[in-house]
């Protein structure tokens, strides 16, 4: 069975090189589903907590969300940086407390402090959808993300292989010494 959770990033990015009206800079709201497959954790009778979901993907998605997303080879790049950097806010900002981990992936690398992330292709919702499990495959057994954004819409499926490991009494992952990082439970 599965579980899902859904949550919205706002961002702005374009479209580089692309013949239409998304070549110029602009914004969306975007909504992004993730739904993770597994068996019934009988202890909960749940596959995994929504919530829980939510938690590990926000953790790292939040470097997405009022950030701007701009392809590695867009000449906005580096301006932009100029800018950041003559305003003083390209190492951050007091006021900018929502930061993510560093990533870098083949796909994507965010820069938090400035709320920045460049990616190897286009952001199109296909290109999020790939950047997502991209960074989530380990920690999720992730089948389905879904993301809209304006009027695109895309999702893709992927195959789970195996069962995670998780608590019988709060539903959550299981370190990797079978503990319950959550209420303490050890695994026999
Ligand atoms: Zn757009
Ligand atoms: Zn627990």
């Amino acid at each position: 069975m599965r579980s899902f959770t859904t949550f919205d990033l706002q961002y702005a990015h374009r479209f580089l090189g692309f013949k239409g009206e998304a070549q110029y800079l602009h914004g969306h709201t975007g909504t992004l589903t993730i739904e993770v497959e597994d068996t019934i954790n009988k202890g909960v009778n749940m596959v995994f907590p929504c919530n829980e979901i939510k938690k590990i993907a926000w953790n790292v998605l939040k470097n997405f969300d009022h950030a701007l997303v701009l392809r590695e080879d867009d000449p906005l790049l580096p301006a932009i940086l100029k800018a950041y950097e003559e305003q003083g806010i390209k190492d951050g900002a007091p006021n900018n407390v929502m930061v993510g981990p560093k990533f870098e992936t083949e796909l994507a690398k965010a820069y938090p402090e400035c709320r920045l992330v460049v990616t190897k292709e286009t952001m199109t919702v296909e290109g999020m959808i790939k950047i997502v499990y991209d960074l989530l495959k380990d920690d999720l057994n992730i089948a389905k993300i879904t993301f809209s954004s304006g009027d695109n819409a895309a999702s893709q499926e992927y195959t789970v292989s195996g069962e995670k490991d998780r608590c019988p009494l709060c539903g959550i992952l299981l370190d990797e010494n079978g503990t319950c990082p959550k209420c303490g439970y050890k695994k026999h």
